[in-house]
């Protein structure tokens, strides 16, 4: 977690003190039942009630374990006001897929099926969400690779050029699309030679030791890398989440190709390493939940309740992945990420995870892997570009990967919302 305490109530690095009174639209529109429901998939341990004191009334969230300052309160519903104040909030301010929320779901989803309509995406706007800066940037980001003299590859281009074809996808569907950006430009006008403080706070509280050894060029290496690290990872995803904000999506669908990653010899490729992993929201860890605008978050996605969506749609990408592909699904419970995130969906392949991308967009927002690049024969297919039609790879036809990782997406999004 990247984040920095204030002298007056700990946010997370960048973040500015949450307006609590923006959530107040939910007030009397979930009951205690069902916010208890709701609380384990973003607070998997329960961590989450050491900030609250629930009553029958309604439940007050705190800024300190010791329950000194209140931050916020919550009035529950009885159940019959539950169901009505629901209703009024989805239509009025969830910028969801309305027909998958609470009991107008069914209802609208039932004739979406029955009617099998050729535009099944008409009505919904999609925003895409290329991961990563790219271009200038692609070398800071750490997603750009090659191999001995071969091409690079840099994740951000490979990103755009399949949201390029999972736009036409969409479209074809129905979908009106939108995009936080489409460019390998920043979003964000910022620049991380203004996050010297912030770097250095974040130095000290990361590696201490490391800091307080290294000699004084090493030591500004250590303060740039910060500096850069909270640029591209932080200031440029709040930018994205305020283009998000103002286009008011009913979905967002962040895009990315996944690697294994290499060490201190350089990048190399491996054999048959290929996972399909898709990541919804939730699974905040109690360290995270010390920050203001972490239980902030936490409470907006929770009230917002896109989880049903996000589920859904997750789940139909991830058929539609293991359809074209056959991949094993992700297993994070050997690695180190097994607190981070937990299995979430229908099938094996959908994890919550708390990140910054899917904490900060409003609505919403499935974050798709793709392919290894570093898994060798999708690094040939990467490296052979885009391209019409089908070509030999390492004794085989294939189309373009580009092509065919858009085709999955589409046609997950499309199976989700009733079309086939
Ligand atoms: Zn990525």
């Amino acid at each position: 977690m990247l984040a920095v305490t204030a002298a007056r109530g700990a946010l997370s690095v960048l973040a500015e003190p949450p307006d609590w009174r923006v959530l107040d639209d939910y007030q009397g529109t979930l009951t205690e039942g069902e916010f208890r429901a709701r609380v384990p998939l973003f607070s998997n341990d329960g961590a989450l009630y050491q900030w609250l004191t629930v009553g029958a009334r309604g439940v007050e969230v705190f800024a300190d374990r010791g329950k000194t300052r209140k931050l916020w309160e919550l009035r529950f519903a009885n159940d019959n006001a539950a169901n009505n104040a629901a209703a009024n909030v989805a239509q009025a301010i969830l910028p969801v897929f309305p027909q998958y929320t609470g009991k107008i779901a069914c209802a609208t989803l039932g004739s979406l099926k029955q009617s099998k309509p050729l535009k099944p995406l008409a009505g919904l706007k999609i925003c895409l969400d290329p991961g990563h800066i790219g271009g200038a940037w692609a070398e800071m980001e750490e997603r750009h690779f090659r191999i001995r003299n071969g091409p690079w590859v840099d994740e951000a281009t490979l990103n755009l050029i399949t949201c390029e074809w999972l736009e036409r996808g969409l479209r074809e569907a129905g979908a009106e699309v939108c995009w936080t950006k489409r460019t390998t430009l920043p979003v964000t006008a910022r620049r991380p030679a203004e996050f010297t403080p912030q770097a250095i706070k974040m130095l000290w509280r990361s590696d201490a030791k490391k800091a307080a050894r290294a000699r004084p060029a090493e030591l500004l290496k250590l303060v740039r890398w910060y500096e850069e690290l909270i640029f591209y990872r932080v200031a440029e995803i709040q930018a994205r989440a305020a283009v998000v904000e103002h286009l008011r999506p009913d979905l967002t669908l962040c895009l990315h190709y996944n690697a294994l990653g290499w060490g201190r010899r350089g990048p190399r490729l491996y054999q048959n390493v290929n996972r399909i992993v898709i990541f919804t929201h939730g699974s905040y860890l109690a360290r995270e939940l010390e920050f203001d605008d972490l239980k902030f978050s936490l409470f907006k996605k929770l009230l917002e309740n896109s989880r049903g969506a996000e589920r859904r749609v997750a789940d139909a990408i991830a058929r539609q992945a293991a359809r074209m592909w056959n991949y094993p699904p992700e297993q994070y419970g050997a690695s180190a990420l097994t607190a981070t995130c937990r299995p979430a969906g229908k099938t094996p392949y959908v994890w919550s995870r708390n990140l910054l991308a899917n904490r900060l967009y409003p609505g919403p927002v499935v974050f798709v892997e793709g392919p290894f690049m570093d898994d060798a024969l999708t690094y040939r297919r990467l490296i052979a570009g885009d391209y019409d039609g089908w070509r030999e790879i390492a004794g085989r036809q294939y189309r373009s990967i580009f092509r065919e990782y858009a085709e999955v997406v589409a046609r997950g999004v499309i199976e989700a919302c009733g079309g086939e």
